[in-house]
């Protein structure tokens, strides 16, 4: 590990003065960045200190909730408006890592997060894009079973191995980023790219920007009956193969709106906006739910290691709306 300068940010502006400078890195629980620093797959000359900055939840003036960059992952998890209007993200949460790390990881390291591609992580003897641009992809011929089947590039397989923002990108989630030309805000679907020729920029973030919070919208029914459901290896303290965060709502029989997002399948979590199309308006029966499922998966490109993921995706995607309509179907 190459040595590193530390400094503890007291507020905002002072993470921004600091974080500006060099090769300075922002540092939330640590959980990730101290790991990609310690094998030297990243590197920082100045760590700042963010986890300490004044974060807390609270609801906002049109009913939505804003949370604070620094809030743990755990205390999100646990916060009872967020439990009773919007429980796909409280259980993608809760599905996530370890209770101990869930205690350390912050939102905005949560966010922030890098792929879990071994490769990635294999300094010394992999060659890996991502880390080394132009060094070529070990995973595309390699062992993918984790891998993308949606968005990839011919650079890039990996996946986002976050369990939060599939369910914030479920719910349309807006990221709000202080920097030094001042402040902005960046929906969630839009602020992780997907891999094309430069894998190695995987978000929108500029240099010495700082996620300071994230903002939920006002929870709309779907929100309300909404669930997250992970597929992995292990039952627990494993990443996913699929996610599925997901929010229904029905009058009539029929579906008024649908929230459907999928984690590990693309580089970003996925929003399934071709599955919500198909079946907005129509009845809520597992049929439906099936054939939109597969609407979505018809342009996934599966690995040798991973074609599975695409029926499994179809069938959570199914399971998870057969279960949020209950009775109904
Ligand atoms: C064994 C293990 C198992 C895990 N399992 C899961 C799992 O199943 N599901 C899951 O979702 N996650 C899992 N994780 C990942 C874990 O959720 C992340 O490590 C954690 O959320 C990162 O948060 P952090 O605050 O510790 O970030 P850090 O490690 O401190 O930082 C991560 C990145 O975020 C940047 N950053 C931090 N804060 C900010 C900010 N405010 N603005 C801009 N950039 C910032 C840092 O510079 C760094 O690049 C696991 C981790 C481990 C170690
Ligand atoms: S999939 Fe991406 S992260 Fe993994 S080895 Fe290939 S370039 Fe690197």
């Amino acid at each position: 590990m190459t040595p590193f300068a530390y400094r503890n940010a007291l507020d905002q502006a002072g993470a921004l003065s600091l974080g500006t400078g060099g090769d300075a890195r922002f540092l939330g629980g640590g959980t990730n960045l101290v790991d990609l620093l310690r094998h030297n797959v990243d590197s920082a000359a100045e760590l700042v200190d963010v986890s300490r900055l004044p974060g807390a939840i609270r609801e906002t003036g049109n009913g939505g909730l804003l949370i604070g960059a620094s809030v743990k992952n755990s205390a999100l998890a646990a916060h009872p408006l967020v439990r009773a209007r919007y429980p796909m993200l409280s259980r993608a949460l809760l599905a996530g890592a370890s209770a101990q790390i869930r205690n350390m990881a912050t939102v905005g390291g949560n966010i922030m997060q890098r792929t879990r591609c071994v490769y990635f992580y294999d300094a010394d003897g992999a060659r890996c894009n991502k880390r080394q641009p132009g060094s070529g992809c070990d995973a595309i011929g390699g062992f993918n079973r984790y891998h993308a089947i949606l968005g990839a590039s011919e650079d890039c397989v990996a996946t986002h191995p976050s369990d939060m923002c599939v369910a914030l990108t479920a719910l349309d989630a807006i990221v709000h980023l202080a920097g030094p030309d001042g402040e902005r805000a960046v929906p969630l679907t839009e602020f992780h790219r997907l891999p094309g020729t430069d894998p190695h920029i995987e978000t929108v973030l500029q240099p010495g920007e700082l996620i300071t919070g994230v903002e939920l919208l006002p929870a709309d029914p779907a929100a309300v009956n909404s669930e997250y459901r992970k597929v992995r290896d292990r039952s627990s303290y494993a990443f996913a193969l699929i996610a599925v965060a997901a929010g229904l709502e029905v009058v009539d029989g029929k579906v008024v709106q649908a929230r459907i997002a999928l984690g590990g399948v693309a580089a970003k979590p996925w929003r399934a906006t071709r599955a919500e199309a198909a079946l907005h308006g129509r009845p809520a029966t597992r049929e439906n739910f099936f054939v939109a499922a597969a609407e979505e998966l018809a342009s996934a490109q599966p690995l040798d290691g991973n074609a599975f993921k695409v029926g499994l995706a179809q069938r959570t995607i199914a399971a998870v709306l057969a279960s949020l309509a209950g009775d109904r179907v």
